[in-house]
């Protein structure tokens, strides 16, 4: 409320810092307001009961308080805690990759519902058990179309023809993708394959949970988490330590079970 020292938010908490024995500095994702850095007085305090309620990845309601530092946290409500998400290694870790995707691409004082409620989707999906590469392949692109930096993917950004059904090029660079004649001279340009391109367009087209559902072998798999890694690496300017984390898991994974990427839900769909 304007003029009002007190406002709420609901929010999702995406980063943590300690300050000082007691207190935490929490980085909320809000629906309201986007990205905050609020103080979570007292919270690291044993027995304290706003501890809990501003653990990582926590999606509920703050009341706060302005100040002419950082705003308090006054006081909140937990709305998920996301327990089962929790209790999952593999989920765990793809929540805080998407946590600190968040986080890094995005700005102090810029509000994006549509952000918010992407990030929100993504959670609640993992906490009942869905969590595969799709998953982190449509909020990675559907991050980037809320956030303006969405691939241009009907045109050559270069000399404007039509895509053809061929294969075309991507680049990071230069905001999308390319004809066959365009894409030698952009030296950052993947190959877009024919699958990749109608998968990328139906994902943007599609709310989280339809897009999961479409069916992405391997091969195409691969090819699409380089399209998104580029993207994304060069929105960030700066690798994740989350996402390094993924890909050891992964690695680990696959070598110490037959079969184990599937177990940690590597495994994609193909028929
Ligand atoms: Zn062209």
């Amino acid at each position: 409320m304007a003029g009002s020292r007190e406002y709420e938010v609901e929010g999702i908490v995406v980063r943590h810092a300690v300050v000082g024995e007691r207190d935490r500095i929490v980085t909320l994702f809000t629906a309201e307001e986007g990205k905050l850095a609020l103080v979570a007085r007292g919270a690291l305090r044993p027995g304290s009961t706003l501890g809990p309620r501003v653990d990582m990845l926590s999606h509920g309601r703050f009341r706060c308080v302005r100040r002419r530092s950082l705003d308090l946290i006054a006081e909140a409500v937990t709305l998920d805690s996301f327990g089962r998400l929790k209790s999952d290694l593999w989920r765990m870790s793809c929540a805080l990759y998407l946590a600190e995707l968040t986080d890094a691409s995005t700005a102090e004082g810029s509000p994006n519902r549509t952000l918010f409620d992407l990030l929100l989707a993504a959670m609640s999906r993992m906490d009942s058990g869905e969590c595969d590469d799709r998953l982190l392949r449509v909020f990675e692109l559907q991050l980037l179309e809320s956030l303006g930096f969405c691939p241009s993917l009907r045109r050559c950004v270069n000399c404007g023809a039509e895509l053809r059904p061929v294969e075309n090029g991507l680049s990071a660079t230069l905001g999308g993708a390319l004809c066959p004649v365009c894409m030698p001279g952009c030296p950052d340009a993947r190959p877009l394959s024919v699958d990749a391109l109608k998968v990328m367009r139906y994902w943007l087209s599609h709310p989280l949970d339809a897009a999961c559902r479409v069916r992405v072998d391997v091969a195409l798999g691969s090819e699409l988490e380089g399209h998104t890694f580029s993207f994304s690496r060069w929105l960030l300017q700066k690798e994740l330590k989350s996402r390094e984390w993924l890909s050891r898991l992964r690695t680990e994974a696959s070598l110490t079970t037959p079969g184990g990427a599937s177990t940690i839900a590597r495994r994609v769909e193909s028929e």
